[in-house]
């Protein structure tokens, strides 16, 4: 079968290789792919920048966005044939840690856990893949190709009960407003997941006109291309990992803010930082920071309930190119109006 593979550590070592049908070892349901969505994660590892092959191999097959529909499933495994499914991310570490013993493995204490098309497990970027069934989701069949954002939206369903279960250490907190930061595909459905909470959203991204401005106003959010005033949010959502944004943010929580850190940034440049003004705001108006990656199966529940909520329209036109298996290079590249790029694994 047909699978995106990379050597991780290696730039632009990906590609579209010809790999043996998944091993019975990776678990008892097989589902065939229908689509596959492509992250900054992704682009890290093609860089060379991030990843790891499964121990004793090589390649890594890439992709952790998945969605694809069951082949075979044992009696028991609480899916079956022909149901839209995707994979869950992450695996607990081989102790287990505590957390990763009570199923939380996206708090994992030690790092020894592993990620399907991330760290040290094959990905879901294959025309067929095994999972074992603890590891499956179903999702709505209505959903069907949008069923590809649920991993994003399980993401963005962790920072979301982080930051309020964060804000709920003041029992008299009731957040009203939300600073989004970055109009990408995290930004939009953390923002969509706002909108369903009733709050007053605010969303700052670089693009003044396009498809970004249109999705935010369409959310009832107040778009800022560049300049956010003296707004104070009581809840800030950085997602786009990038460093004057990281710093501008922390000037726009309004005591006792929540400042959640979901975009990853790359590291390496050096920007100038009053450490010690930073400390002051944050001890004298009760601020947390935190940052949050991954999610666990209750994430990924909220996540499905937030896209069955949404509105298909305005979901499906987040998915703004969809490529087949075939031309799959052009799924990696960037370009203009891009927010959700997929691999069409149903295309040719
Ligand atoms: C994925 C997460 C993963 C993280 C770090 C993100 O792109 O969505 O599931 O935990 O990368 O590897």
């Amino acid at each position: 079968m047909r699978a995106l593979t990379v050597l991780p550590g290696k730039a632009d070592s990906i590609k579209l290789d010809e790999v043996p049908a998944p091993p019975a070892s990776d678990g008892d349901v097989l589902v065939r792919a229908l689509a596959l969505g492509v992250c900054g994660t992704d682009r890290e590892i093609i860089r060379g920048d991030y990843g790891a092959a499964p121990p004793g191999e090589q390649r890594l097959i890439l992709g952790h966005e998945s969605l694809g529909r069951v082949e075979q499933a044992p009696a028991g495994s609480g899916v079956s044939k022909g149901d839209l499914v995707v994979g869950i991310v992450r695996r607990p570490d081989p102790l287990p840690c505590p957390a990763c013993a009570a199923g939380e493995w996206d708090m994992c204490h030690n790092g020894q856990y592993t990620e399907r098309g991330i760290k040290e497990r094959n990905g879901y970027g294959s025309e067929e893949w095994r999972i074992d069934p603890d590891f499956v989701v179903k999702i709505d069949p209505a959903l069907d190709m949008l069923g590809v954002l649920m991993e994003p939206t399980s993401v963005v369903a962790k920072a979301w009960e982080q930051s309020l279960r964060i804000g709920r250490r003041s029992p008299s907190w009731r957040p009203r407003t939300v600073l989004i930061t970055g109009a990408g595909p995290i930004g939009l459905l953390a923002a969509m997941m706002g909108a369903q909470l009733g709050l007053e959203l605010h969303i700052l991204d670089r693009n003044d006109k396009g498809l970004k401005p249109e999705l935010s106003r369409a959310l009832g959010a107040t778009y800022h291309a560049g300049d956010l005033g003296d707004l104070k949010a009581d809840i800030v959502m950085e997602c786009t990992g990038a460093d004057p944004v990281i710093l501008e943010v922390l000037k726009h929580s309004s005591p006792p803010g929540v400042i959640c850190f979901a975009g990853v940034s790359a590291g390496g440049h050096k920007t100038p930082f009053d450490a010690g003004q930073f400390n002051r705001t944050m001890v004298l108006e009760n601020q947390a920071i935190f940052g949050t990656v991954n999610a666990n199966r209750q994430h990924y529940r909220d996540a499905a309930e937030a896209l069955a909520k949404a509105d298909r329209k305005w979901l499906a036109r987040l998915i703004t190119r969809r490529v087949p298996l075939s031309r799959w290079h052009e799924a990696f590249e960037h370009r203009d109006g891009d927010i959700k790029v997929i691999l069409d694994f149903t295309a040719q």
